[in-house]
């Protein structure tokens, strides 16, 4: 009941924007791994694209002045993995800060020793648990070299969701979490291996930290150059296609 008032709100607030069509051309021409989506889809992207806009509160970081486009390219790319899976995955919190460009976050640690450890972290994204997602925004995309920052932050809030940032997001009835960690954790290791190796990967060596950031990188590339996750990590392709309830290389 309560997931069909808010989401019956969304739509109220949603229906208040109005976006022209051309502004909505402009953001996908951006947006290249979109192409495969069928009319029906991409009709339902806008649409989810247009509530999430509506749901969170947006904010530019440092004086960056928040624009129509920005937000309908980031909605666009964060909207793609939960198409078919509803923007209540979403659910729980609302801020979107965008910082011009890659940006410092501060870090305070405390080691086994109990000495504190300052130092400056350089970021494109982050996702806080119960929090913000803070997204680098870059004019030419081509300067993000390759990462889809969005995507990217995205999948770690549905990885947050089961409550740790671990690599596993809650699955849907019918999937094996068997078959989730035996693949994610073959190929996790498999790609450490290879970028500790110093060998070129074609996904993203930050992918070999931790089985989150694995989760995201891999998720990134599922959605940008389906093929090539395809191709190094077959198993892994198949559990985020069950996961995102659909497949970027064979279109419905
Ligand atoms: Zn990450």
């Amino acid at each position: 009941m309560i997931g069909r008032l808010a989401s019956w709100w969304r739509r109220r607030r949603a229906e208040r924007l109005a976006i022209p069509d051309p502004a909505w051309d402009a953001a996908e021409s951006g947006l290249p791994f979109l192409a495969h989506l069928s009319t029906d889809e991409r009709r339902r992207l806008r649409q989810l694209a247009r509530e999430f806009i509506a749901e969170k509160q947006w904010s530019g970081a440092q004086g960056l002045q928040v624009t129509p486009h920005m937000q309908l390219a980031i909605a666009l790319q964060a909207c793609l993995p939960v198409l078919h899976l509803g923007l209540d995955w979403y659910r729980g919190w609302v801020g979107v800060v965008i910082y011009a460009g890659d940006f410092v976050i501060p870090r305070r640690v405390i080691d086994e020793d109990g000495v504190v450890h300052e130092y400056d972290d350089d970021v494109m994204g982050e996702a806080w648990y119960g929090g913000p997602v803070l997204l680098s925004w870059f004019d030419d995309p081509a300067e993000a070299g390759g990462i889809n920052v969005v995507i990217h932050e995205f999948a770690h809030k549905l990885d947050m969701l089961s409550g740790d940032a671990d690599g596993l997001p809650p699955l849907h009835e019918g999937m094996s979490r068997r078959s989730w960690i035996a693949a994610m954790d073959e190929a996790f290791e498999d790609f450490r291996r290879r970028v500790d190796a110093g060998e070129e990967t074609p996904l993203d060596p930050y992918g070999a930290e931790l089985p989150t950031e694995f989760f995201a990188v891999a998720s990134e590339a599922f959605f940008e150059t389906p093929q090539l996750l395809r191709d190094e990590y077959p198993q892994v392709y198949r559990q985020l296609a069950l996961f995102y309830r659909q497949d970027p290389l064979t279109p419905a």
